[in-house]
């Protein structure tokens, strides 16, 4: 299966021309479905396209039709190979290169637009390597601007992109203009960072300094005019807020439409970038010119009945309509309802937003579009939301992340992580991950107490359409996050593909202890775990009797907090029912972390050792024996 951390990047070429890379290469080909091709010499090869003829001709045939092309060869040669291919940095397929010894990615070419540096992170992760970007983006901690708004599905606009980045590079100050979209990517920037938010004239009258910015970047939908002669270079995210409300005669052309929807923008100054998508009554989903138009632009068709239309309360509501379809206003009742519906949630916290629904409910009342050689007539209305429509379809990663040590995280793991556009967890393993966080990431780290508030964050995101990253220690599977992410996602109705769900497994602790002392697992095991918050104390009693008559190792998760004293010693009289008072016990506090302790002792003597809840309690079986200092299950009961 594709590894859906890839899905971005496709279709994905890889390119070796000697043995040992299409070694390095190949185990990604498998991960991210790439074709690895390689000359007629290597044709022997297992799972490889062979090209023929010249490597030039070749990228050059590739070029145009893929998302990224990826080169186990040497920098200079592929500098070689594409320099005639170059066109733009907004078209350009994302080049990366790794090297022969696969030790190093380099993000050689369209690093933001094309993702260039976010694969180059994605293939370190999995080769486990080291990313090498050199953007100043990239090194000075702060999201490209020219990538911004990728996430929330924001349509990049006109300006000067090369002159504001560039600005931001060397620290000085970006005012940043937002009026519409979310403001959760200015809330996870570093310290220090370069954007000022708001206007300097309205500083210049409580803060004694005057602010000067160098750069400015509008993120709005309103279509900004930028003075031709201004020597403050702009650049202008668009998010798609407007939701159109239409309507109009049966069999109105689509030319009409797409007429009467580019005056009225035009006429308020809205730009069509910012075209969240259209509204309308059911009784028009099958309406040939709207359907055919929305295909064309990609624009959600979203259609309401009659009667959730008469609800909502318009300016200018028309007797005429009402008696015709049973609403007395489609156009702005539909745009209103659309607008308000994808209010997903009030977490989003859109600080700086001009037009909120209830200030000001509708951004252009209805206008009616009529054409002397069109048939039909078509009627506008445009409502502004306060949540952007991202157009993505967002993503659960489950990911466990292992007991600690960044050594014991799966690359799968590090993968799902760099790629995530937000990255949700308790706050300790949040800083565990710390290193394999990207710039512009949306962190959100909350108290081990709130898991359920985690999951539902996670899936609200999601549902929005980001790629989310829900991290637990150990395996996320094993008393972790992913339960109750899918738990929550069942019980609002998920149809199991939207959000899509994907789970990487990781070390869990019983593992991670377990290597620590040897082989104590090595037969039959059980795993249980003492914590009563969500299972009552007599089921948990009752598997422990089971589990120590049936002379399964047994290894407790939870064993004693600062509140649960009592349960632990109850698990040790249990098992000392079943087993002899010397059978080995090991006990593991923090496995891989660096305040590790292990300790062997016996079942009689366990409860002198300090046990917590960084701690793992593993109960060996009647054969478990200790030599030295390893604690060894035999891999067989002997007679
Ligand atoms: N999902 C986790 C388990 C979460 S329950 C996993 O698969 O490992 C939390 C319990 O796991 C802790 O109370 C402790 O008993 C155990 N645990 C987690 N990490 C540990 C570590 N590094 N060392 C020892 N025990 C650990």
């Amino acid at each position: 299966m594709m590894a859906s951390v890839f899905q971005n990047f496709q279709p994905l070429a890889a390119i070796a021309t000697t043995p040992t890379g299409a070694q390095i290469l190949q185990p990604l080909c498998q991960t991210t479905g790439a074709t690895l091709w390689v000359p007629n010499s290597l044709s022997t090869l297992e799972q490889v396209a062979v090209y023929n003829g010249s490597l030039k001709d070749h990228i050059a045939s590739l070029w145009p039709n893929h998302r990224a092309l990826v080169f186990c060869l040497a920098a200079g040669a592929v500098v070689r190979l594409i320099a005639p291919l170059l066109t733009d940095k907004s078209s350009d397929p994302a080049v990366v290169v790794v090297d022969q010894g696969g030790g190093f990615v380099i993000s050689l070419c369209s690093g933001h637009q094309g993702g260039a540096d976010q694969l180059t992170r994605l293939i370190a992760a999995q080769l486990d390597s080291t990313p090498i970007l050199t953007g100043a983006a990239a090194d000075n901690g702060l999201p490209g601007v020219d990538v911004l708004g990728i996430p929330f599905g924001w349509y990049r606009g006109e300006g000067d992109w090369t002159r504001v980045s560039a600005v931001v590079a060397r620290g000085e100050i970006v005012q940043v203009i937002q009026e519409a979209g979310s403001t959760l990517w200015q809330a996870h920037l570093r310290d220090g960072h370069p954007f000022y938010f708001g206007f300097p004239e309205d500083s210049a009258t409580t803060e004694s300094e005057s602010i000067s910015p160098k750069a400015r970047i509008w993120i709005s939908p309103t279509h900004q005019q930028f003075a031709s002669g201004s020597d403050l270079p702009n650049v202008q995210w668009y998010p798609r807020v407007l939701w159109l409300g239409i309507g109009c005669e049966r069999g109105t052309s689509k030319q009409l439409i797409e007429m009467a929807i580019r005056q009225t923008c035009q006429r308020y100054g809205l730009s069509e970038n910012a075209i969240a998508g259209i509204a309308t009554i059911d009784l028009k989903a099958d309406e040939v010119g709207i359907v055919q138009l929305c295909q064309e632009r990609h624009w959600p068709l979203h259609t309401f009945p009659a009667e959730v239309l008469r609800s909502v309360t318009v300016p200018n509501p028309s007797d005429v309509v009402a008696a015709e379809v049973g609403t007395a206003s489609v156009a702005e009742a539909a745009a209103l309802y659309s607008a308000q519906e994808l209010n997903v949630s009030k977490l989003f916290g859109n600080v700086g937003q001009k037009a909120t629904l209830s200030e000001q409910p509708l951004l252009v009342p209805k206008q009616i579009v009529k054409s002397a050689n069109q048939v039909g007539a078509v009627t506008v209305a445009i409502a502004q939301s306060p949540v952007e429509y991202t157009g993505r379809i967002g993503k659960l990663l489950l990911v466990g992340i292992g007991p600690g040590n960044l050594d014991q995280i799966t690359p799968a793991a590090k993968t799902a992580i760099s790629s995530a556009d937000a990255v949700i967890g308790y706050s300790l393993y949040i800083n565990l991950i710390a290193s394999l966080r990207r710039p512009g990431q949306i962190i959100e780290a909350l108290p081990i107490t709130q898991e359920t508030q985690r999951a539902k964050r996670a899936i609200e995101l999601a549902e929005w359409g980001l790629t989310v990253a829900v991290v637990s220690s150990g395996d996320c599977g094993i008393y972790g996050m992913a339960g109750l992410v899918l738990e929550e996602l069942r019980s609002r109705g998920w149809d199991g593909k939207t959000p899509q769900v994907q789970v990487f497994p990781g070390i869990t602790a019983l593992q991670a202890a377990a290597s620590r002392v040897g082989a104590p697992l090595m037969h039959d095991f059980c795993a249980i775990s003492l914590s009563d918050l969500l299972t009552p104390w007599p089921v948990i009693e009752k598997r422990l009797e089971a589990s120590a008559a049936a002379d399964f190792v047994t290894a407790l998760y939870n064993p004693r907090s600062r509140n649960r004293t009592e349960q632990i010693a109850i698990a040790q009289r249990i098992f000392l029912k079943h087993r002899k008072p010397d059978t080995p016990v090991a006990i593991v506090v923090s496995a891989y972390r660096e305040d590790e302790k292990i300790t062997l002792t016996t079942l009689d003597k366990m409860l002198e050792i300090p046990i917590d809840m960084l701690t793992m309690v593993l109960i060996g079986n009647q054969t478990t024996d200790v030599h030295q200092d390893w604690m060894i299950t035999p891999r067989g009961y002997r007679v």
